[in-house]
């Protein structure tokens, strides 16, 4: 990979006499280089990135003379933004506003809707959603298809139609139970390029439960969720995905044993790669609180299994960050740890918590997070960067972590109240750009 160093540029603007500071630092992608030149000017009113041909190859350094870095705009393959069916939790554009707060400019929708998208005409309503919002953010959002009939786990969807338009197949929300179903899937799948998304959960194995089955559920008399209804599954999935030669994605990957079988497959060659949230690495079971914002599934595992997600991280077993930003009214979120629904939103807290608790405590490079927030997700769902899609972060800034200050709908995150440092600045992509100014 070739290297510039940031020093040997010089702002255009500067060259033209008009007073502006260069304040960013750069980012790679795809083993190349973003080429951007942007500053700001010293009224402030607004970055501009180089024209073409007038830009400059940078990397990310550790330089402390700028004010601001500069991402590949960050790509979650797992949000839920709840429209068509459940608009009073998210819509596309409230999600899509809160992506781009986040720092993202591509974002995949998982098919827990209403209509679930498991044709072609059931797809339409969330398109036109999506088409309506895109006018008026730049974030591009990509939907996931059904893998089964209105995700009840039966008769397969109708995949071949919706090929085209997604960006992989997914029942997320519940497993599909049946593996001679899954068998039939993934042949299909891999038949037509696809990647088959799976939440890997047997529901025989839930028992009612709603947290991590562990230390913190017995002393306070909770139901558990046992790690084996997650990884049993995984195991399952990963066999099929050796027979039949489809790509697999493992989603939200929460359990010490699921890295373990994804390490093993990977080694012997299976066409398989998994994601986690922020949350399963930055806390654990002992971070619970009697509050429905710490309930999500797959729950909150054990220390020990974050510490497994972690090596997971260092040694490339987990491929990608992805929120699993999920939505849910305040009422929803009102009835505690047993009557709330699952699911916490993520996007607005992703790049600060994982830079907070991972970068700057120097568990991992901030390269290396870059690379599992905008790089290995494109990379793996094929979804293609636009030169265009990037993000401004003041690093340096610290803030707390207040959802009254979201730009989703959902209040509920275990952060809140946490306090963080980068601040994102400005999201840019395909010709649109929120800026955010506090
Ligand atoms: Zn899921």
């Amino acid at each position: 990979m070739r290297r510039y160093r940031q020093d040997r540029a010089i702002p255009r603007g500067a060259r033209r006499g008009v007073p502006c500071r260069k304040v960013l630092r750069g980012g790679f992608f795809h083993g190349g280089i973003m080429r951007y030149n942007i500053f700001k000017h010293e009224d402030y009113s607004e970055f501009s990135p180089a024209p073409e041909g007038e830009a400059f190859d940078f990397l990310i350094s550790s330089g402390s003379d700028f004010e601001y870095t500069v991402f590949p705009g960050f790509c979650d393959v797992h949000v839920h933004f709840r429209e068509p069916g459940f608009s009073y939790k998210e819509t596309v554009l409230t999600g899509s506003r809160a992506a781009a707060h986040g720092g993202y400019t591509t974002v995949c929708t998982m098919p827990n809707l209403s209509p679930v998208p498991d044709s072609a005409e059931n797809l339409l309503p969330e398109l036109i959603a999506i088409a309506a919002a895109q006018d008026k953010t730049p974030v591009r959002v990509i939907p996931y298809g059904a893998i089964t009939k209105g995700e009840r786990g039966g008769e397969l969807s109708d995949m071949e139609a919706l090929a085209c338009s997604v960006a992989a197949f997914s029942d997320d929300g519940r497993g599909v139970q049946s593996g001679e179903v899954m068998l039939r899937a993934m042949e299909k799948a891999h038949s037509l390029g696809k990647i088959i998304a799976a939440h890997c959960e047997v529901n025989d194995l839930l028992f009612g439960g709603y947290i991590h089955d562990g230390e913190y559920a017995r002393a306070h008399g909770h139901r558990g969720i046992s790690s084996e209804s997650e990884w049993r599954e995984v195991e399952r999935d990963i066999r099929l995905a050796e027979a039949t030669g489809c790509a697999l994605h493992i989603c939200h990957v929460s359990t010490k044993e699921s890295v373990s079988l994804i390490r093993e497959a990977k080694a012997r060659g299976v066409d398989v790669t998994c994601e986690v949230g922020p949350h399963y690495l930055l806390m654990s079971d002992r971070d619970l609180q009697e509050d429905g914002r710490f309930k999500m599934n797959p729950p909150l595992r054990s220390e020990e299994d974050r510490e497994a997600l972690m090596h997971g991280i260092l040694d490339g077993t987990i491929d990608m960050i992805a929120t699993d930003h999920a939505p849910h009214s305040a009422e929803e979120k009102s009835r505690g740890l047993s009557g709330s629904a699952f699911g916490i939103v993520g996007l607005e807290t992703s790049f600060p918590a994982l830079y907070t608790g991972l970068v700057k405590t120097g568990v991992i490079t901030l390269e290396k997070l870059v690379r599992l927030m905008a790089i290995n997700p494109r990379l793996r769902f094929g979804i293609p960067y636009d030169g265009s899609e990037y993000t401004v972060w003041d690093l340096g800034a610290e803030e707390t972590v207040d959802p009254e200050r979201f730009l989703s709908l959902g209040r509920a995150t275990p952060f809140a109240g946490m306090r963080f440092s980068g601040r994102c600045a400005l999201t840019s992509a395909h010709g649109k750009t929120e800026v955010y100014k506090n």
